[in-house]
């Protein structure tokens, strides 16, 4: 009977869009992508060399020599019901949260503990909606597609694609791509790293998990599953490394500490483990961590170099973009 209940509390959970813990499919994303294209490992492994190369060179506090840069966006509304297609207001209010988050302007970047103060970064990276499409013509960055699509899966990318009752790509040159629909198998979101199929590349994020205000649901309503899935296509990695528990795995940044697992509270500092066994131990308040929103806020210098890394290389179409 209890069996029973607790499949009964999963269906309810999965029909409602509600996440019990953060889910996030991105490296599950990626090895599936590998199986089929044995060229993404290379391709990897490639920009891996280049980023340590710009590491070496800059040093781990470095921004892109403009100083800031703007990436157009253009948000996919994918719905099936009204509450799926969300208002214009919820879309902003994730684009602001973006904008807070990536400069480390965000209100509760005061709690970072004293340990890492000095660690917050100032990307420099920024974003806005996209003021002209493709074509040239005027947009106001948010594209609303009807679908008949109940539950998208991340197999495939459906999402991704009109004629799977999702919506095609815009050049990933020149913006940014997010989707947001109603997302199956508890999935909160998954984005594409750097460097893959152009026809896939972007960030795909639950309905009710986007913004901060409008239909959104605690507690991730803070916007900040955007921010961990946008890290991702800036080429962060999961902050525990990705190694099942260990502590060979690695995030490849040098002011990040070693982490075990993944850790999905909100955690009281410090809190140790296996890897960072005294203070201050793991840096659970970081974006690329699994915590809830109202408990991760802030992306260290390391991280803001990787990202930047990747603006003056796989991704530095962007910074001529016309969006
Ligand atoms: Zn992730
Ligand atoms: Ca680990």
């Amino acid at each position: 009977m209890r069996k029973l209940y607790a499949l009964l509390f999963v269906a309810l959970l999965a029909s409602n869009g509600l996440v019990a813990q953060r889910t996030c499919g991105t490296m599950e994303h990626l090895h599936s992508q590998m199986q089929s294209n044995p060229e993404i490992a290379k391709s990897l492994q490639k920009q891996e060399s280049e980023i340590q190369r710009y590491v070496r060179e800059n040093g781990e506090n470095f921004r892109s020599p403009s100083g800031t840069i703007t990436i157009p966006v253009v948000v996919h509304v994918v719905y099936r019901s009204a509450g799926q297609n969300i208002s214009d207001t919820q879309v902003q209010s994730q684009i602001a949260v973006l904008n807070e988050d990536f400069s480390g302007t965000n209100t509760d970047v005061s709690s970072v503990p004293g340990a890492w103060t000095s660690l917050v970064a100032n990307t420099g990276i920024q974003f806005c909606l996209a003021t002209r499409d493709p074509q040239g013509l005027p947009t106001t960055g948010i594209v609303r597609v009807s679908t008949t699509v109940n539950s998208f899966s991340m197999n495939g990318d459906p999402v991704k694609y009109t004629s799977q009752g999702g919506s095609d790509a815009w050049p990933r040159d020149s913006y940014l791509n997010l989707w947001v629909c109603n997302l199956g198998n508890q999935l909160l979101g998954y984005a594409q790293f750097p460097g893959q199929t152009a026809a896939t590349d972007g960030v795909v994020v639950l309905y009710n998990a986007f913004g901060r205000t409008g239909n959104v649901s605690a507690p991730y309503n803070k916007g900040r599953t955007c921010t961990h899935e946008v890290g991702h296509w800036l080429n962060l990695r999961h902050i525990w490394g990705d190694d099942g528990g260990a502590c060979n795995g690695s995030d490849q940044v040098a002011d990040t500490p070693n982490q075990a697992n993944a850790n999905y509270n909100c955690l009281s500092f410090p809190a140790t483990d296996a890897c960072s066994g005294a203070s201050p131990g793991d840096m659970f308040m970081n974006y690329m961590d699994y915590t809830p929103d109202a408990c991760m806020y802030f992306f260290t210098n390391g991280q803001s170099t990787r990202m930047n890394s990747v603006l003056t290389g796989t991704r530095s179409a962007l910074a001529n973009s016309q969006g």
